[in-house]
């Protein structure tokens, strides 16, 4: 009974959480659909789920967060109006809830984290809800090339600046939509591949953990 009437209050306020996005301009209607469907407070550990639906990022531990559902949204919007369909790479899989935002909205999932407690608390959860998300454990700066080319990639942390890596793995008329900046905030970047050229559009200005690896932030 308790249980029912838990799910039945969290779908309430995943409503709610919906109708705030579009509100916030969020109009997608693949990507709203997917924030109704998942189920943002099984990334969250249980004596914190009362937060799940608040629109704020959320420490999970290991000083990293869940992002904000409105900077989840954003960028898979950015990424949906460019790659509709296929093979995604995410950098940074944090909680694992915007890896599961994309599974639902029918991507092939790849993603990578460099913490290894991170990597197995979601690779727990993604079995628990049955995703067939595919993950990798190591420096999400170099991408996970044995999979490329994506016709999308989505970084979930801050770079000083598009890994070459990930523009390599970028397939033709791919987009890659990542923060760039420094440690006081970034900006939203797309940048997406014609040929051998690419081309850089910068958006909205957001704060992001920093992405730390060979081709991110160095390690304190
Ligand atoms: N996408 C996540 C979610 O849905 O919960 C939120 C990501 S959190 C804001 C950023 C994540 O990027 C952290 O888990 C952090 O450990 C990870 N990260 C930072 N640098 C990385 C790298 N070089 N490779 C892979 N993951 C990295």
């Amino acid at each position: 009974m308790a249980e029912e009437r838990d799910a039945r209050i969290y779908k309430e306020r995943r409503y709610e959480m919906v109708e705030q996005l579009t509100r916030y301009g969020i109009t997608n209607s693949r990507v709203l659909e997917a924030f109704l469907s998942v189920e943002r407070h099984l990334f969250f550990n249980p004596e914190d789920r009362d937060y799940a639906y608040d629109d704020c990022a959320f420490p999970i531990g290991c000083g990293q967060t869940i992002s904000q559902p409105f900077t989840v949204a954003y960028m898979t919007s950015m990424l949906v109006e460019r790659c509709p369909a296929g093979k995604v790479l995410e950098v940074g899989t944090g909680s694992g809830y915007q890896a599961a935002i994309l599974d639902c909205m029918g991507y092939s999932v790849y993603t990578v984290e460099r913490i290894q407690e991170l990597f197995e608390r979601s690779s727990l959860i993604f079995s628990m809800l049955d995703l067939h998300i595919h993950q990798h454990l190591g420096d999400g700066t170099l991408g996970w090339s044995e999979h490329a080319p994506y016709g999308g990639i989505v970084v979930t942390a801050g770079a000083p600046k598009p890994p070459p890596a990930l523009l390599e793995q970028l397939a033709d008329k791919g987009a890659m939509v990542i923060p760039i900046g420094n440690s006081a905030g970034q900006r939203m970047t797309v940048i997406t591949r014609s040929g051998n050229s690419m081309n850089r559009e910068e958006f909205h200005a957001f704060a992001f953990v920093p992405l730390i690896g060979k081709e991110g932030w160095e390690d304190e």
